[in-house]
This record gives structure tokens, sequence and C-alpha cells, in this order.
């Protein structure tokens, strides 16, 4: 691993040696990651100083993957709580693709900037079906 210098590890780390130790293990694991081409290519190419790998945290080095995944589920995470916060709009007027039922709570929510429509997201009460529709 030439590129991945014990020296700047150290001198970011500045603790003791176990701690250090571990530190090299996680950065190398990292790297070695499958699911992680990026990180490697990355820091093969030059994109990502060494200096800077040494101080990344694991939510740095996660894959785009696993970045994509805590996105969605941050914005699942978004919708619920404002789901739960207004409540939402039952109505007879939609229908689940699910369950066919007609059992909904609907939320109107301003995703993006004020002159955008709004958009609608509805939950299923029947079966928790969850879709979302402008
Ligand atoms: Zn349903």
């Amino acid at each position: 691993m030439w590129f991945l210098s014990p020296t700047h590890i150290y001198q970011e780390v500045r603790a003791t040696d176990l701690k250090y130790k571990n530190r090299v293990r996680s950065r190398i694991s990292n790297l070695k990651d499958p699911k992680n081409p990026g990180l490697r290519k990355n820091v093969l190419a030059g994109a990502i100083e060494l200096q800077r790998i040494a101080s990344m945290t694991a939510e740095e080095m996660a894959s785009d993957e696993l970045k994509q995944l805590r996105n969605t589920m941050t914005q699942e995470a978004i919708r619920e709580h404002q789901m739960a916060k207004t409540g939402g709009t039952t109505t007879d007027l939609l229908q689940c693709g699910k369950c066919r039922k007609k059992n909904c709570t609907y939320n109107q929510v301003q995703t993006r900037s004020a002159d955008e429509p709004m958009t609608t997201f509805v939950l299923c009460n029947e079966c928790g079906n969850r879709w979302k529709f402008c």
C-alpha cells in the first residue's frame, strides 16, 4: 500500500499505538472493500488527498451505494415525519395499487422550491403501501 503512508495517519491520530493500528486496519479494509471501488479509484487517481483519507470518517468512506441507501432512508424518514406531524387527510378517493382498497391518507408536501407543484404522498391505511404523485 504505497499510497497509505503510516506517517499521514499517525500525524492525524497522535494517539495511542492501539488506536493507530486500528485506524490503519480500518483504512486498509476500506480500501480493499470490493463493494467500494470508488474510494480506491479516487485515492489512486489522487482525487482524495492522502492527508484527507487519514481524517475521513467511516461515513465519508462508505460506498456510493451505501450513501444512496442512507439518502433514501433519510427521505423516507422525512416523509414519515411529515405524515405523522400533520396526520394527513383520510380519503376514499384514492385507490391503493396494491390491495385496491380505498382507505388512504394523503399529505401534500412542497418538496423543492415554492414554484414547483406539491407532491402528494399517499399511505394506504389497509396494507401500508406508500406512493406519491405530483
Ligand atoms: Zn393497500
